[in-house]
């Protein structure tokens, strides 16, 4: 079994598109149907390896949007001069199929039975793992709080905003708009910075486990931030997606 979980996780598979659902105008949320999946944890991704038909490859990871022991789903944000996101938001259509591999890490993920407060801070598609979080934690009816901070250019490029409003029992999703607030915003405005943090983030003696996802300046930056509210460095688990910043 052991070996059989091992060999899906290194090796290329096929895998069928399933459903795929917009999210926002620019992102899109893809439902991989993979035959030999093993299974993953909250937090995880996966690879997805493109192949043209000169046979040159490109191959991008992306977090896994979907709770353990759902349909493995994928949510793609397009970067208008990228090489991949606009291939897989646009041109992919269910039937299709796409190599990927998966699924890999074990540092940045969540186990439900953890019931320490969760803080979870997100800049732009930095929201995906924290869904498979978010709904692994719905569906095993863990108690944890959690606090889930979300940076966002403007409220319609919001990923998941209806199924994050819902804000079940114990979760609480605060919103900050970068770029764009609606004329009856009473959010926050302006990108996450030390005073937000501090008004956030569950209070340090209380042990929270701590996740940082998104592009690589807003992660560093929010890391840094939380060392400064006394989080120490070794806790606070960060996934950098890469690029210069533009999603947050
Ligand atoms: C562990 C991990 C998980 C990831 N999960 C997701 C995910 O769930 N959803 C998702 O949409 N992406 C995710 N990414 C990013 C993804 O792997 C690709 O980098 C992204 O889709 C861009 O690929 P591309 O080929 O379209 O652009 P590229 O051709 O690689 O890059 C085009 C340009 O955009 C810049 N760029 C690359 N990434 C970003 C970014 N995030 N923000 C701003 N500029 C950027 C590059 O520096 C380059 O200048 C993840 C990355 C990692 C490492």
């Amino acid at each position: 079994m052991a070996g059989t979980a091992i060999r899906g996780r290194l090796t290329w598979q096929t895998a069928t598109v399933g459903v795929v659902t917009d999210e926002t105008p620019s992102v899109r949320t893809i439902e991989l149907q993979v035959p030999d999946w093993a299974g993953h944890r909250a937090g995880q991704h996966l690879d997805v390896r493109l192949t043209a038909e000169d046979g040159y490859t490109a191959e991008r990871s992306y977090s896994i949007a979907s709770a353990p022991g759902e349909p493995v789903m994928i949510t793609v944000e397009r970067l208008d001069d990228g090489e991949v996101s606009p291939y897989l938001t646009e041109e992919l259509r269910a039937g299709d199929e796409i190599e990927i591999r998966g699924p890999i890490g074990g540092y940045f993920v969540w186990d439900a039975a953890d019931p320490a407060p969760v803080l979870l801070v997100a800049g732009g598609s930095g929201v995906v793992p924290f869904r498979s979080m978010l709904r692994h934690r719905e569906r095993t009816g863990a108690s944890a709080p959690v606090r889930l901070l979300y940076s966002a250019r403007s409220l319609p490029d919001v990923i998941y905003r209806t199924e994050l409003d819902k804000e079940p029992d114990g979760v609480e999703v605060i919103y900050t708009l970068t770029r764009q607030q609606p004329p009856d915003w009473t959010g926050h405005s302006g990108r996450v910075n030390a005073a937000l943090l501090a008004e956030v983030a569950w209070p340090e003696d209380q042990q929270p486990a701590s996740y940082v996802c998104g592009p690589t300046p807003f992660v560093e930056a929010v890391a840094n931030g939380l060392v400064s509210l006394g989080y120490p460095a070794g806790q606070v688990r960060t996934e950098r997606y890469g690029g210069a910043g533009g999603t947050s």
